[in-house]
């Protein structure tokens, strides 16, 4: 850091000077006091909580924003700390005791979380279930559980063709209890039902449909999961929806259209960070920053050709506060908000794409939005892996503020990892971040085709 950068030449009256910039963040704390904010529970970083990195040696934790205020401690480089708020150029954190304290946000760098959440479990990873007995001559995946067996059973699985869409009917002899998700590499997609038995269900149903090759069934215990992958021969939409006795499930599978979606459509595009938040840093010093912006102006540039209103956070290398992203995109009435970041974690080998959105039941304004939300996400992911070749994290819930206050569908997508070194260096290649923003355009776009 230069010593000159630390230094802004001001006026007052007729007289000019120059003062050090933490002090003119100390007198704008004074005016705008930092909205108070509850410190987490314990001081573990968990998902969705940004967590600031501590830059350099032994710097001194205050216990208000700004050097007026007490020393409450020291923390030496690498420390990571959950932040709570900020004020200026100053942040709260939460110590590795559980106590806030202050640290001035110049010495730190920002991650939006310290792990990436656990992906969906792969169907192969529990496929085929228990062993046989030897010579038993049961399928692996058949044989039945002697311990506990749901009172519930599939009684049907029906598979039929109509204009180009593919219908799966699931019928049980008990209230479905159910979740989905897709997987891609080859597409899939998963139907996972709570406590019922396959019963007499082949372990393979052929469909032979435009769109699904077969069903595959299988099951796990503790608790027990039966489960239905569908194989795809491209990438599909699937509603689902259950009877109103909740005893069928009927999954409706179409093709991806990408045609007419973006025309008039107002897109809101946060590129992540910015300013004094530099985001994650990589190893050869590729900026999360820089990334997020290069990649959301490419996306703007196509979004723009095919019809779309694109507004920004931002479109240049300035900071703006998380809440203040989501009240500018609120305030536009934005169709869908899309939040561009890069990954980093502790892990280098750690690397992949993964897609977040936010609609968990305690918030009805957003639990009402949870199909679209998931849908935007899962349309960006898939056009993202497909794109940029890298693992599939997959689509995941987590409690991003920006995700939490747009009151529109939105998501946050991590294309890569800065943290990994392969993936920092095609984060920093013009074609690869081309590809992201052409992909980021295309789910967009499918999400609005599907409406
Ligand atoms: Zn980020």
């Amino acid at each position: 850091m230069s010593q000159s950068g630390d230094w802004i030449k001001v006026q007052s009256g007729s007289t000019t000077g120059w003062v050090a910039n933490w002090l003119v963040s100390v007198q704008a704390v004074q005016n705008t006091p930092a909205k108070p904010a509850a410190p987490p529970a314990n001081s573990a970083p968990v998902p969705g909580i940004q967590v600031a990195v501590i830059n350099a040696d032994n710097i001194n934790l205050r216990s208000g924003p700004g050097t007026q205020h007490n020393v409450a401690g020291q923390v030496s480089r690498g420390v990571r700390l959950p932040v709570i708020s900020r004020s200026g150029d100053w942040v709260q954190v939460s110590r590795e005791n559980g106590s806030p304290a202050w640290v001035a946000g110049w010495l730190v760098s920002f991650v939006d979380q310290p792990e990436p959440p656990q992906p969906p479990q792969d169907d192969k990873s529990w496929l085929p279930g228990p062993q046989p007995e030897p010579g038993s001559g049961q399928e692996p995946t058949r044989e039945p559980d002697k311990e506990y067996i749901p009172e519930a059973k599939l009684v049907d699985v029906q598979i039929s063709e109509q204009s180009d869409r593919t219908y799966i009917n699931i019928v049980s002899d008990h209230d479905i209890e159910y979740n989905t998700f897709t997987l891609s590499n080859p597409f899939r997609y998963v139907v996972n039902l709570r406590d019922v038995y396959l019963d007499k269900t082949p372990e393979i149903i052929p469909a032979g449909t435009n769109l699904v090759q077969q069903v595959r069934t299988g099951f796990s215990k503790d608790p027990y999961i039966s489960r239905l992958v569908l194989d795809l021969k491209q990438a599909a939409r699937v509603k689902v929806s259950l009877s109103s006795d909740k005893k069928a499930l009927t999954l409706e599978i179409s093709k991806i259209s990408y045609s007419d979606g973006l025309a008039g459509k107002n897109v809101f595009l946060d590129a992540g960070h910015g300013g004094y938040d530099n985001g994650a840093s990589g190893k050869n010093g590729l900026r999360e920053k820089d990334v997020n912006l290069d990649i959301t102006l490419k996306v703007a540039e196509i979004l723009r050709k095919q019809g779309a209103n694109v507004f920004f956070s931002r479109s240049d290398d300035t900071f703006i506060d998380l809440y203040e992203r989501t009240r500018m995109a609120n305030d536009q009435s934005a169709d869908v908000f899309v939040s561009i970041h890069s990954n980093a974690n502790p892990n280098t080998a750690i690397g992949g794409t993964s897609t977040y959105y936010y609609a968990p039941p305690a918030i009805p304004a957003l639990y009402e939005q949870r199909d679209d939300r998931r849908r935007l996400a899962e349309d960006v992911q898939r056009e993202l892996v497909g794109a940029l070749g890298r693992r599939d994290i997959g689509v995941l819930q987590a409690n991003f503020a920006v995700l939490r206050t747009s009151i529109m569908p939105s998501i946050l997508i991590e294309t890569a990892f800065v943290s990994n070194a392969e993936e920092e260096a095609l984060l920093g290649a013009e074609d690869f971040r081309q590809r992201a923003a052409e992909a980021i355009a295309r789910g967009i776009s499918a999400y609005f085709s599907g409406q």
